[in-house]
């Protein structure tokens, strides 16, 4: 609608310009931007974490402000400036295809010579003993690596899929939601939107109650 209304249709053909757009996030934005116009600029999705997190062997919690700054910067500096688009996919379909999250084919994989992750291990055609984690360089025992996997946590039979580290998942809550369809003669449907800024801004829904309180065209 915004596009329609103040863009005269027309989509924006950056990521910088796409991000201004209600709803839309770094990753639509980098794969639109890249694949449709043809922008160098990067995408990072689950696929790419785990693909750059074993290619560099970041072990470090993959949600972390560090590693997250991290991954779309290298992300951004590994893009193919002539055919951004194809990297962005082919990044993608590299982590979907063989650097799986749970059986990688390292022995066919056309990373492997750069991968860190498959060297620290020795990985050949499934996860391998080893007797202590990787040893950090010297210059990196001052203050503890904010990419690097924590020793303690590394766990030799796991081989390359000690990398990354999953993301500490929250405590679950118990909610109790219920959805209200309003409706005039079954053909005028009451939507809400929710506000510029958040989760999900100016998406269109209908009028729910959340553990009996009734969440309408306001957020608290
Ligand atoms: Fe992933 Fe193995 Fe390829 Fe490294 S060598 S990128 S761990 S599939």
């Amino acid at each position: 609608m915004l596009v329609c209304a103040d863009l005269e249709g027309r989509v924006p053909d950056s990521a910088e310009a796409l991000l201004r757009l209600p709803g839309v996030g770094r990753y639509t934005a980098g794969a639109v931007a890249s694949i449709a116009f043809g922008q160098r600029t990067p995408v990072v999705d689950g696929n790419v974490v785990r693909v750059l997190a074993r290619v560099r062997a970041v072990g470090a919690a993959s949600d972390s402000k560090p590693v997250t700054d991290w991954l779309w910067k290298t992300a951004g500096q590994l893009v193919d400036p002539d055919r951004p688009g194809d990297f962005n996919q082919a990044l993608m379909e590299l982590g979907a295809t063989v650097c799986t999250p749970r059986e990688p084919a390292c022995r066919t994989c056309p990373v492997r010579p750069q991968c860190a992750a498959y060297r620290l291990t020795g990985q050949r055609n499934g996860p391998v003993k080893l007797a202590s984690a990787p040893v950090a360089d010297i210059e990196e025992c001052a203050s503890p690596c904010p990419l690097c996997l924590p020793a303690d946590l590394w766990e030799p039979e796991r081989g390359v899929l000690n990398f990354p580290r999953k993301p500490r998942k929250a405590a679950p809550r118990a909610e109790q939601v219920a959805t209200c369809v309003l409706h005039r003669d079954r053909r005028r449907f009451l939507l809400c939107q929710r506000p510029e800024s958040g989760r999900w801004r100016c998406l269109l829904h209908t009028a729910y109650f959340r553990n009996k309180t009734l969440f309408y065209c306001t957020f608290g």
